[in-house]
């Protein structure tokens, strides 16, 4: 079948139809989806502290390393002592009737093994990105949650964040025309001593921990898959920071209608999380677009009568929002037996884009 680039359009249109609808509400049931949280880092504080937030979900347990900070945190959240769990007896928990669903906020290469457990035990998953550090783990995590007749989603905020659903709704109405190119980058200096460095931990550098804010965007933007890559990396042989995983990475994604992406990647330089995106009839731009608050979209096109809109468009929206919106979201899944809209699937397919990227830029993953 020959599919024109107007085609492309239209299907990516439907297919992200559902996508585009805005993050699904609590219900009026009173239950609560309890959430069990594996990891208690930086991610797992802002996400506690979205949860409450929602009319639908609420900490139950925690499973930790570290039983003071544990102990702290449960107070905080109200969660009881027999409630608090660590990497050795968590999977007790099956016999918990507090703990419905699990949110894994462990290092990257923790999530395979603390998905797969969880769903053993019964427990829906909601797994931070990168959802692992390998496409056949991705593949074991989604197989291990069907098998148990679990829910598994993948913590892709910007899916539940108004600005990013707005930028994508520009493009599905056709306002910036035929879209061409897109721009994008996210990255930060990560200094010595983080397991973010480390591959063992990490799976890989900058481009699993932020490229990968991009790398998805692309594909939410134009709602296509990407059918090749060409990727460049340069690690500084100097700086011991970089022994095992990348320090920069860029790369250029080719989609079947002819778009192009260009993005960039860094562990070595404060990089703002943003894309622009050029069509025949204008661009809009998302800068910020990946943190967590601040984020603000600007456009410039040609609507249909000719006429030229400006939008400059801050979005007052403050952290942690995104996290409500994403906690509220899979707790409805759950609660009324909807697939997630960004599910195991969605999380393998960057896994294969990672390593299709990683491929050109002679870095090996498996
Ligand atoms: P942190 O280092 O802040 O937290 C990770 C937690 O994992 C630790 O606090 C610790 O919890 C636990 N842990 C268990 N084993 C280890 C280990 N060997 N080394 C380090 N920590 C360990 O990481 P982040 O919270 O920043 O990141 C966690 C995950 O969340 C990553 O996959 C990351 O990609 C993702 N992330 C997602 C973001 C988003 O916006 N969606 C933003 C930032 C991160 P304890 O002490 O309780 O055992």
């Amino acid at each position: 079948m020959n599919l024109s680039r107007r085609d492309f359009t239209r299907l990516g249109a439907l297919s992200l139809a559902a996508q585009l609808a805005p993050p699904l509400r609590a219900q009026s049931s009173n239950r609560k989806i309890g959430y069990a949280i594996i990891g208690l880092g930086v991610i797992a504080d802002h996400f506690m502290r979205g949860i409450q937030a929602t009319g639908n979900s609420k900490v139950t347990a925690l499973v930790s390393g570290h039983p003071d900070k544990a102990a702290r945190i449960a107070a905080q959240y109200g969660v009881p002592k027999s409630n608090i769990y660590n990497y050795e007896n968590m999977d007790s928990f099956r016999d918990n009737r507090d703990v419905d669903a699990v949110y894994v906020a462990l290092p990257n290469s923790m999530h395979a093994e603390y998905t797969i457990r969880s769903a053993k035990a019964g427990k829906h998953v909601l797994c931070e990105k990168p959802m692992s550090v390998s496409v056949p783990e991705a593949q074991a995590m989604i197989d291990a949650c069907k098998a148990a007749n679990v829910k598994l989603m993948i913590a892709y905020r910007c899916h539940y964040e108004t600005t990013n659903l707005a930028a994508v709704k520009l493009i599905r109405d056709g306002a910036l025309g035929q879209v061409q190119q897109i721009q994008s980058a996210f990255g930060f200096y990560c200094g010595a001593g983080a397991w973010r460095l480390d591959k063992e931990l990490a799976g890989g550098g900058p481009l699993m921990d932020v490229g990968i804010y991009s790398l998805n965007a692309t594909r939410y933007l134009t709602g296509e898959e990407p059918s090749s890559f060409s990727a460049y990396t340069y690690s500084d042989p100097n700086d011991p920071r970089f022994k095992t995983v990348e320090e920069n990475i860029n790369w250029i994604a080719k989609f079947p209608s002819g778009i192009t992406a260009s993005c960039n990647t860094t562990y070595s330089a404060p990089m703002d999380g943003y894309f622009r995106v050029y069509g025949s009839k204008g661009w809009l731009e998302v800068n910020p677009a990946f943190i967590y608050e601040g984020l603000n979209l600007k456009a410039e096109y040609y609507d249909s009568t000719g006429k030229q809109v400006k939008l400059d468009q801050p979005n007052p929206e403050k952290d942690p929002i995104h996290f409500t919106n994403e906690a509220d979201h899979f707790s409805n899944c759950i609660l009324q037996n909807k697939t997630p809209k960004t599910p195991g699937e969605e999380g393998l397919r960057d896994m294969q884009c990672i390593r299709e990227i990683y491929r050109s830029a002679g870095i090996s993953m498996s």
